[in-house]
């Protein structure tokens, strides 16, 4: 909670220098224009702040973790748009050019924002069954790169809007301002390019060992890196894309890691969409790039109490990292792991569950549902104990994991006991 309030403290604080600066220097400009002009500054630096939140620094996810800066991220873009709506509406713009660039950035904003809200964020999506039938359909047009192309407009809207500041007499006649505005573009800007042209040059790289069908659907993915790992902690994702295969395409998707082996990485992949089902045809000798480690589940269950039990709860191919925290900790941890899978042909890591259950010294107790547990499963199998005190870990898609939430919060687990992880970002 503290590390989420310091993140969001530094957005509060990132556009202040533009504003004192601008504050100090323009002492002939009107006190009441000076607001509306502060406003549009602030909303232009949240947007910087939003392209450099994108990036996505892992040291950033280790602190916060990667919903909550994807969550800033998508704030900064609905606050920001706010603060230029009413910028727009109450200053002027003498210069027709930057008048035109002020208006075509705000609604050039507003459309790509709409789009991404709808396509990328959760926020309508995961609250609408309708809604997130009516985005399945429309993704056979608009496909997942095809959308982060089209939210990539965004650079073009900063563009014209530093051009727009840099059209207009009163801020381009301040030379320390603008020195100071040029400096915060060219930073995040640069900062992005950094990370889309040079930063995957310094990922860990690997080659694909095996990959295997486990049930209907999914597939078993191997990975031997080139280079030990040593961030690498349980439950933790990377993003990976494979290199030189012409069967799948360069894009880069998450995955959890399966186990607790640091130099062969096992992804479980549930095959449903264009990249996953095209797997099938990754051939072994594959060369692969990963950007990560990810993740916060290790450190919170190291964080909280020792003696309290940790309760897994995975849906389908959910269960990954899951399965990686129960290899690391099920001897030294009380564990529940319940799974809920689709079919019986579905429940692949049968053996290896009974494996860790098995184990010396073991405290895992593992239940594997065909179809969604229940609140009445749920009687059954947790103890007194583990409700009032457990720790909770939900992974699997949206809908279900928001259910499996409800369901919790209902028999008793409090909010702050619940950890989850969607598959969708
Ligand atoms: C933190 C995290 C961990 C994950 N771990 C696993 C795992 O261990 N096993 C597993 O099977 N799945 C996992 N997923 C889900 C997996 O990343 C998606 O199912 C996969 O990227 C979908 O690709 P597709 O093109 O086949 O499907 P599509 O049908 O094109 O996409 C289905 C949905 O997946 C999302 N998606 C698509 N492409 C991307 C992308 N490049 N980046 C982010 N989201 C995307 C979109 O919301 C889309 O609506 C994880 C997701 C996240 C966020």
């Amino acid at each position: 909670m503290l590390r989420k309030l310091l993140f969001w403290s530094f957005a509060v604080v990132f556009p202040l220098p533009l504003v004192f600066t601008y504050d100090f220097v323009a002492t002939t400009v009107p006190p009441s224009l000076k607001f509306y002009i502060f406003l549009g500054l602030i909303a232009y630096a949240w947007w910087l702040l939003s392209i450099a939140l994108s990036t996505r620094p892992s040291w950033l996810d280790r602190f916060v973790g990667l919903p909550s800066i994807y969550g800033l991220h998508g704030m900064l873009g609905v606050l920001a748009i706010g603060m230029a709506y009413v910028h727009r509406e109450y200053s002027y713009s003498p210069t027709p050019l930057a008048r035109n660039l002020g208006d075509w950035a705000f609604y050039g904003f507003l459309g790509v924002l709409c789009f991404s809200v709808f396509f990328l964020s959760g926020w309508l999506v995961d609250r609408s069954r309708l809604l997130l039938r009516a985005k399945g359909l429309l993704e056979i047009v608009f496909r997942h790169q095809l959308v982060v192309w089209i939210h990539r407009i965004n650079l073009v809207i900063v563009a014209m809007i530093w051009l727009h500041a840099h059209l207009l007499v009163r801020t381009n006649q301040y030379f320390s301002f603008m020195v100071l505005f040029d400096l915060y573009t060219v930073t995040v800007l640069s900062v992005y390019a950094w990370k889309k042209l040079i930063a995957s040059d310094t990922y860990l790289t690997g080659t694909v060992i095996s990959n295997d069908a486990l049930g209907g659907s999914t597939r078993r993915v191997s990975v031997d890196l080139d280079s030990k790992t040593a961030t690498l902690r349980p439950g933790d994702f990377f993003f990976l894309r494979f290199e030189g295969s012409s069967a799948v395409s360069r894009e880069w998707h998450p995955f959890s890691v399966t186990d607790d082996n640091q130099e062969t990485l096992t992804f479980t992949i549930r095959q449903h969409g264009d990249f996953t089902r095209r797997l099938d045809n990754v051939e072994v000798g594959t060369r692969m790039r990963l950007e990560g480690p990810f993740g916060r589940f290790e450190s919170i269950v190291q964080n909280r109490d020792r003696e309290a039990p940790l309760v897994l709860v995975g849906m389908g191919a959910g269960v990954s990292p899951l399965l990686s925290l129960a290899a690391a900790h099920h001897t030294d941890r009380e564990i529940h792991l319940l799974w809920a899978v689709r079919s019986p042909e579905d429940a692949y890591f049968h053996d290896v569950l009974k494996e860790y259950e098995a184990a010396p010294g073991s405290r895992l107790h593992a239940t594997v549902s065909v179809g969604r547990f229940r609140r009445e499963d749920l009687a059954g199998i947790l103890s007194a104990e583990a409700v009032a005190k457990g720790n909770f870990f939900i992974v699997g898609p949206n809908l279900a994991v928001l259910a499996n939430q409800r369901l919790l919060r209902r028999i008793g687990v409090s909010a702050r006991r619940i950890h989850q992880e969607r598959l969708t970002m």
